[in-house]
């Protein structure tokens, strides 16, 4: 229905439904666990898999799947999963992928906790990883692909210092290996980046931040692309090869491009059982509408926000994707109309810096967030980055005074003010 339009159109209307009972324009919130069947032969042949219709709302919510099939339109995908959380996104994702023995590639540039995940849980459930630098060339990427290897992994705009992958240079290795490309797209958002345009498989969101972009809902979502050649790669992905049980066709047979998706709704989903709630889903809904206008402002309020605070005497460093840190080719190509909100500064003062700096605040929350309207502030490596030490902490460029920002949709020069008064404080 919404092919060929804009983005600013689809973000309102891909995947909407009218409620057949009562007209409802607006997307109702089906709180219901399941759905009645016609008939014992109907329940049979929901369980079977050989129905469309819905069975039961941990896995398949009418409210759900129009916010996953809205994301999944704005992404260019063709199927969309909400889970609880993005934190549940990145493991169900990788759970419809690997299992112990398998291996995943990523860069070394990675939300903390997404590293978090794969060096504890993932690690202990017998999965391996690696981590290559960003900046790895093409050749020693597919060099460093094992038989066993299951994904590719990588944040489009990594959080928190905005470092971007070369998603193009990572589609390429994924098409020479059949290993599929995930890529973690919440920094950028559909609007400012869309990783399956550069080859990536699967896209995956913390809905909690942009997305939503009103701070209230957590939740996360996993967009399948559908053009990744899983029949290439069935020797890596046996599972959606496989008939099922009862002699029903394969995932791949019943699902084509879209098997991935299904694969994961129907058991992966199904077995873990990370639940969307659908007022969640609702609450996503509303925030998806705006998502073009809200990011057109983000990434101007961000703007205003690096150009004020680059001078200033008190810091050393202000982060932002292509402003001076030599990354101004990539972002032009993979983001041409901005590159989202998260300002990270490094504060010359250091962590006592820090301190008076976020203490001054007054606008601003101190607050462990990204993609909200209120701008917030964290000194990440007491609070996110607080478990490691102080070299890994380094290696990862979290000096002892960065403090990330992430900049909402206030009034420009109000946010502005309040940061340079906090700094006043700060002896440089
Ligand atoms: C916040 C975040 C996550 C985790 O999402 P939750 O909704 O908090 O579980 C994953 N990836 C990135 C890049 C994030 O910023």
């Amino acid at each position: 229905m919404t092919a060929g339009l804009g983005f600013a159109t689809r973000q309102i209307h891909a995947g909407a439904i009218v409620d057949a009972e009562a007209g409802a324009r607006v997307t109702p919130i089906y709180q219901s666990a399941g759905y009645v069947f016609d008939s014992f032969d109907d329940g049979v042949e929901r369980f079977a898999g050989r129905s469309r219709r819905r069975a039961y709302s941990r896995n398949d919510n009418p409210t759900n799947v129009v916010a996953g099939s809205r994301i999944a339109d704005l992404e260019g995908g063709v199927d969309g999963v909400l889970v609880a959380s993005g934190q549940a996104a990145i493991a169900m994702a990788l759970a419809a992928l690997a299992q112990a023995g398998d291996h995943i590639l990523t860069t070394d540039r990675l939300y903390e906790g997404t590293r978090e995940m794969l060096r504890g849980a993932l690690r202990r459930q017998g999965l391996e990883f690696e981590a290559l630098p960003i900046e790895t060339d093409e050749d020693a990427w597919v060099a460093a692909v094992r038989p066993q290897t299951r994904a590719i992994y990588a944040e489009s705009i990594a959080n928190p210092l905005g470092e971007v992958a070369d998603l193009a240079l990572l589609g390429r290795v994924s098409a020479r290996t059949g290993v599929p490309l995930v890529v973690d797209n919440t920094v950028a958002t559909p609007y400012l980046c869309r990783p399956f345009e550069h080859g990536a498989a699967i896209v995956i969101h913390s809905t909690s931040k942009w997305l939503s972009g009103h701070g209230s809902v957590i939740g996360g979502a996993i967009v399948d692309g559908g053009t990744f050649d899983w029949g290439a790669a069935a020797a890596r992905f046996p599972h959606l090869h496989e008939r099922r049980p009862g002699g029903v066709a394969s995932f791949v047979e019943r699902c084509g491009p879209a098997a991935y998706a299904a694969y994961l709704r129907a058991v992966v989903v199904l077995e873990h059982g990370p639940s969307f709630p659908p007022t969640s889903a609702f609450l996503l809904l509303h925030g998806i509408e705006t998502l073009s206008l809200r990011m057109e402002r983000h990434v101007a309020n961000a703007l205003a926000v690096a150009d004020a605070l680059r001078a200033h005497p008190a810091i050393s460093r202000v982060h932002y994707p292509g402003a001076g840190d030599g990354q101004e080719a990539i972002v032009a190509r993979l983001l041409p109309d901005g590159a989202g909100s998260i300002v990270s500064i490094d504060l010359a003062g250091g962590r006592d810096a820090a301190r008076t700096f976020l203490d001054r605040l007054r606008l601003i929350s101190q607050m462990t967030h990204i993609g909200d309207v209120r701008t917030l502030a964290i000194h990440t490596g007491s609070t996110i980055h607080g478990k490691l030490d102080e070299q890994e902490r380094l290696d990862l460029g979290i000096t002892p005074g960065l403090v990330r920002i992430s900049v909402g949709l206030e009034q420009a020069d109000d946010i502005v003010a309040d940061l340079l008064r906090a700094l006043d404080g700060v002896s440089p």
